[in-house]
């Protein structure tokens, strides 16, 4: 395996790296003992692009494959090599597994609209599926056998406890949803009879930036960015998806995740595959409803953020919160970022240094 030939050159490199890391970010100490040439599928998109940047302050080689459909050309770290593709389209993933000696897969690149999801469902059922199928496939062709997979709190719709554990039934709340189940469930096959050692990391709400990198959608639909948005005269009101859940003021409640923290959670996942496969739950393991995000926006950005009252959004849970107690166990993940107002401060610093978001 590549990692390995590369393991003696690069091990002086690696532990130079991992030391800044770990002084930069004031955590995390252990990835695992060796480098490796990570392909980034989706390296080009909000949670894509920030692992890259984290994958390269910790050492490693970066490929990054994005068809740029949500990704931007600009927030691909410049140390990663970058492919523009599609994976609907077997022979250009086949071409990078022949180009590259890659030693482990991050798997990024995804339709990830719940709402979306609801009004076009085989976007989601069909090419999400198929398009991780394609890569799964390409991959252990060319025997490479470790990969991490971007998936979600949706899977969990009416949860019977809440904080949300990974024994938690499994019932996706949308298309979207159902799709990362099938392809945690492919997962869990191919590690019965392919070997794959794999971790499925099921995000709460990504949220917030790095210094150089933040969340720049079109068209945007997350709640903090187009909070943002109002508060930088781009939008004249946030529209409020539902006052009628069973909530503590009737709207949704979220457990936000900073973007960093969570680009740590994959690196310290991947270092530790090869111990074993794993499926966690990644949030911060408190709830903020949707009014309460646009209070702690006003407090930050100083503007008055008018709203207004709508209709649910077809596809949302109620009230999903992460108990991520099982990857601090085993991992030792320490989120560096656990405050709302930490997450909301780093996405407006990013949006007001970045007006235009990445320009293009
Ligand atoms: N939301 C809202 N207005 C918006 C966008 C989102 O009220 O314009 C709500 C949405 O219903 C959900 C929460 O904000 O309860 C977070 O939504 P987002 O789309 O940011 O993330 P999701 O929970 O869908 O992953």
């Amino acid at each position: 395996m590549a990692y390995r030939r590369r393991r003696q050159r690069e091990k002086t490199t690696f532990f130079v790296f991992s030391r800044l890391f770990a002084d930069n970010s004031g955590a995390h100490t252990h990835y695992g003992d060796w480098l490796m040439k990570v392909l980034v599928t989706g390296g080009a998109g909000y949670i894509g692009c920030v692992t890259v940047e984290r994958l390269i302050s910790a050492g490693h080689d970066v490929v990054v494959f994005d068809n740029l459909s949500q990704g931007h050309r600009a927030a691909v770290h410049p140390q990663a090599a970058f492919i523009e593709g599609d994976l609907s389209d077997a022979d250009a993933i086949e071409s990078v597994f022949s180009a590259h000696s890659i030693d482990a897969v991050m798997h990024f690149a995804s339709r990830t609209l719940v709402g979306e999801s609801m009004q076009k469902p085989f976007l989601y059922l069909g090419e999400n599926v198929v398009c991780g199928c394609n890569l799964l496939e390409c991959m252990l062709q060319h025997d490479v056998k470790r990969f991490v997979l971007s998936s979600t709190a949706n899977l969990f719709d009416d949860p019977e406890r809440i904080p949300i554990t990974e024994q938690e039934q499994i019932r996706p709340g949308s298309p979207y949803g159902e799709s990362k189940q099938m392809l945690e469930r492919m997962l869990f096959w191919l590690e019965q009879t392919h070997d794959l050692r794999y971790a499925a990391l099921r995000y709460f709400n990504a949220a917030g930036a790095s210094l150089e990198r933040g969340e720049d959608h079109t068209p945007e639909c997350h709640l903090i960015p187009l909070v943002l948005e109002v508060a930088l005269g781009v939008r004249e009101h946030i529209a409020i998806f539902g006052d009628d859940y069973p909530t503590r003021d009737g709207t949704c409640v979220r457990d936000y995740i900073h973007i960093s923290d969570l680009a740590d959670a994959h690196i310290l996942a991947l270092g530790a595959l090869d111990q074993g496969s794993r499926t966690y739950n990644l949030g911060n393991g408190e709830g903020f409803s949707v009014l309460e995000v646009i209070e702690t926006a006003r407090a930050i950005t100083g503007h008055p953020i008018p709203s207004r009252m709508g209709p649910r959004r077809a596809g949302d849970p109620a009230e999903l919160i992460a108990d991520s107690g099982q990857i601090r166990r085993e991992l030792g993940w320490q989120p560096q970022f656990p405050q709302l107002q930490q997450i909301i401060e780093s996405a407006w610093r990013w949006r007001c240094d970045h007006p235009n978001g990445y320009g293009d």
